[in-house]
Order: structure tokens, then sequence, then C-alpha cells
């Protein structure tokens, strides 16, 4: 008999598993799909489309389109915890979903850390449908007066907002915003200083300037509040702090990594519940805790789809196996890259050149199955 396949979330881990969700129908079992909206964005490009390389329709692929092209059921809605015992999702709504099988890739989130309330015109960088809103909101600040923009945090993700912030304001004239990166004690920490350099270099160059004065303790209205009690009046603040799993695990009681990830095996399915799955940044691969790219999400696709269907159909499962050294690129705006590969780096117009290549591939190849 037919089983329920259900997907929260139809993140960069569950691209092959929607491009294929009609053969989970040809074998009789119906698939749901729940997602807060009809799109998916791809982070990778999510800077770009700020800095306007990209639109908005360029960085997206149509979840609800291809679920209801293929048979399968969308929900419009947010999964906010799930009862293991019971079988059931719980979405915001309140409405409980039962499932046979359920797959979980729901992304991850950046903490709004001491904010006080009623702040104004704070922005965090996921989920990326929010940098839409940024950008309208940021040339409209601009062609009043001149601002200026904080981005807190120290990672590569507030490197590329910057740049594309930069990019974004090019032709803003005299009212070309002050852009300033807090990135705590030391900006991209995680990163050979080879990289670090180059980052930081093309950046200055175009008078971003990256602060290294300590971490940010409190976010107040248009102000911001050091540890070292150092205040700074902002005109508009981007959240780029580093980000945590989605909550929906911490609110299940299920098995969770030290981030408060869905804690899976070498197969991708949780430790304690064999009927649950999931991939990307909303997981804890217990066997070798991964770092939240998008990298790992693409590789885990084919074994992802494999796993759910063989779970299915009662056939063995497919162990995940992360590979080695991965290639980041970062787009620092204005056809600025930086890549890295292992011991390989370099920076420039090539680097962009090689991001935007392979990124716009990828969408093509996902957006081919919308039709
Ligand atoms: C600005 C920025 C730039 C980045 N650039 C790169 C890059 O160039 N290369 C790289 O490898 N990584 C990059 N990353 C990291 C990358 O974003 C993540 O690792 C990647 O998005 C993880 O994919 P995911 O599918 O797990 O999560 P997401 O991309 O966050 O997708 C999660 C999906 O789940 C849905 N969802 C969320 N909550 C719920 C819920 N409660 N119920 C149901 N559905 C839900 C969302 O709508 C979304 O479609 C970047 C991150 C940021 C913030």
């Amino acid at each position: 008999m037919g089983k329920h396949l259900v997907l929260v979330g139809g993140g960069h881990a569950h691209m092959v598993t929607l491009a294929n969700l009609h053969t989970f129908v040809e074998k009789g079992h119906r698939v749901t799909v729940i997602g807060p909206s009809a799109f998916h964005y791809y982070s990778g490009m999510g800077p770009g489309m700020l800095g306007q390389t990209y639109t908005p329709e360029e960085i997206r692929f149509a979840t609800q389109r291809v679920v209801e092209n293929k048979a399968g059921t969308f929900i419009l809605g947010k999964a906010v915890s799930v009862d293991a015992d019971e079988e059931t999702v719980r979405l915001e709504s309140g409405e409980a979903i039962p499932y046979d099988i359920i797959s979980f890739n729901a992304g991850s989130y950046v903490p709004r850390l001491n904010l006080e309330e009623n702040v104004r015109d704070v922005y965090a960088v996921k989920p990326i449908e929010r940098l839409m809103q940024a950008q309208e909101k940021i040339l409209e600040l601009v062609n009043q007066k001149k601002i200026t923009v904080g981005i807190l945090g120290g990672g590569p993700s507030s490197a590329e907002i910057a740049g594309n912030l930069w990019q974004l304001t090019s032709d803003a004239g005299a009212n070309r915003p002050d852009i300033k990166i807090f990135a705590g004690k030391r900006f991209m920490a995680r990163f050979p200083e080879n990289v670090k350099n180059r980052v930081e270099k093309s950046l200055s160059n175009r008078g971003i300037e990256v602060l290294t004065n300590g971490y940010v303790q409190s976010i107040g209205d248009h102000r911001i509040v050091l540890e070292t009690g150092r205040e700074y009046a902002l005109d508009f603040i981007f959240l780029a702090m580093g980000v945590i799993p989605n909550p929906i695990f911490g609110n299940a009681n299920l098995p969770t990594g030290p981030d408060g990830g869905l804690r899976v095996n070498e197969f991708l399915q949780s430790t304690e519940y064999p009927d649950i799955f999931g991939g990307g940044d909303c997981i804890y691969f217990q066997k070798q805790p991964l770092d939240k790219v998008g990298v790992y999400a693409v590789r885990q696709n084919p074994v992802l789809y494999h796993n759910l269907m063989a779970r299915l159909e009662g056939e063995p499962l497919q162990a995940f196996d992360p590979g080695g050294d991965y290639l980041l690129i970062f787009n620092l705006g204005g056809g600025q890259g930086v890549l890295q590969k292992g011991r390989i780096i370099f920076g420039g117009k090539p680097a962009f050149f090689i991001k935007d290549y392979i990124d716009r591939k990828f969408m093509r190849k996902f957006q081919a199955i919308e039709n």
C-alpha cells in the first residue's frame, strides 16, 4: 500500500527529490511538501541579487509549481514541531500533518541577539527574501540622504553583503553610503590569512571599513553598542553573525547536535527515529560535523533521494560521504571575487566570473524542471 512522504522545506538538499517527485507517485506513494513560500531562493546568488547582478526571478526555484506539476501536494506554511511517536508534523497554523516518512531541509536562520524592542531598519541576511526588502529600503534612503550602513558579523556573508551593497549604491553620487563591517575581534577568522587579506583589500579599496574593535553587545533603534561600551549610530543594520539550524527540532524532543540541528547518522537519518531524514543546514551530521555551506546540501541530494525511496520501498539505504575540500567563491560585488579550493587561492574578476558561471548553470539545471 502507498505511503505518505512529507518534505519540510524545498531547500538545496531536496532539489533532486523534487525533480524526481513523480517517481514516488508512480510507485503509489503520496508526497506533500511544506514551505513558507512558493519559491526557494538560491542563497549563493542572494548577495548578487542585492547588488542587482541578478533579478529575484533568476535566483529562485518555483517549488510549488514543480510539486503540483508532478502530482504532489504543496502546503504553504511553516513547520514548527514534530511528534515523532505520533508521526505528525505541526504547522504554525496549528494544523497537524501525518506522515509515514518525513525529510527536513528547512535551513537555518540568523539569531537576533540582544535586539531591543521597536528597532527599525534591521534586516537579517536570511531568509534571502529579506534581502529584496533591504534593497528597496536602502535605495529609498540613499535617494534622500547620506546614510551609514552597519553589517554585523565577520564572516563571508558580511563581506559579500558589503561588496554588493557598494555595487547597489555605486551611482548614488554624494549620497553613497558609508559601509562598516563590525567583525568582532577578527575578520574572516575561519579562513587562511591569504583569503582574508584579499577579501579585506578588495573591500577597503572601495572605502568599506572593517572594524575589529570588539563584539556587538546590543542593538538599539538606529544604533549599536559594542562590549567595550562604544556606541555607533547607524541608519541601517544587516545581521550576518552566522546561522543556526531551524528551531523545529528543539521544539520536538528529537535528538539534536550541540547547535540544535537534527542529529543524523551516515544515512542522513535521525539517530533515533528511522522514518525521519534531513539534509542541509538544519542537520547535525553526527559522524563529522559539517560547515553550514550550500555545497554539502547539494552533495546530499542524490543520497537523500535514494534513501527516502529506499525507506518507502524497504530497500537498503546509502551512506553519505561528505567528500574532501570544497570550492568556495565569494562574490564581493563590483565584478570582484575571491576563490579558494584547498591551497589554490586567487581573486579579482576571474574568480567572480567562475562563480557566476557555476551559479547560473546550477539554476538553469533546476529551473528547467519547472515547466
Ligand atoms: C548571504 C549568504 C550567502 C551565501 N553564499 C553561499 C555560497 O556562495 N556558497 C555556499 O556553499 N554557501 C553559501 N551560503 C550558505 C548557504 O546559504 C547555506 O549553507 C544553504 O542555504 C543551506 O541550504 P539549505 O537548503 O539547508 O537551507 P536554505 O537555503 O535556508 O533553505 C531552506 C528552505 O526551507 C524553507 N523553510 C524554512 N523554514 C521552514 C519551516 N519552518 N517549514 C518549512 N520550510 C521552511 C525555506 O523557505 C527554504 O526554502 C550563504 C549564506 C548566506 C546567508
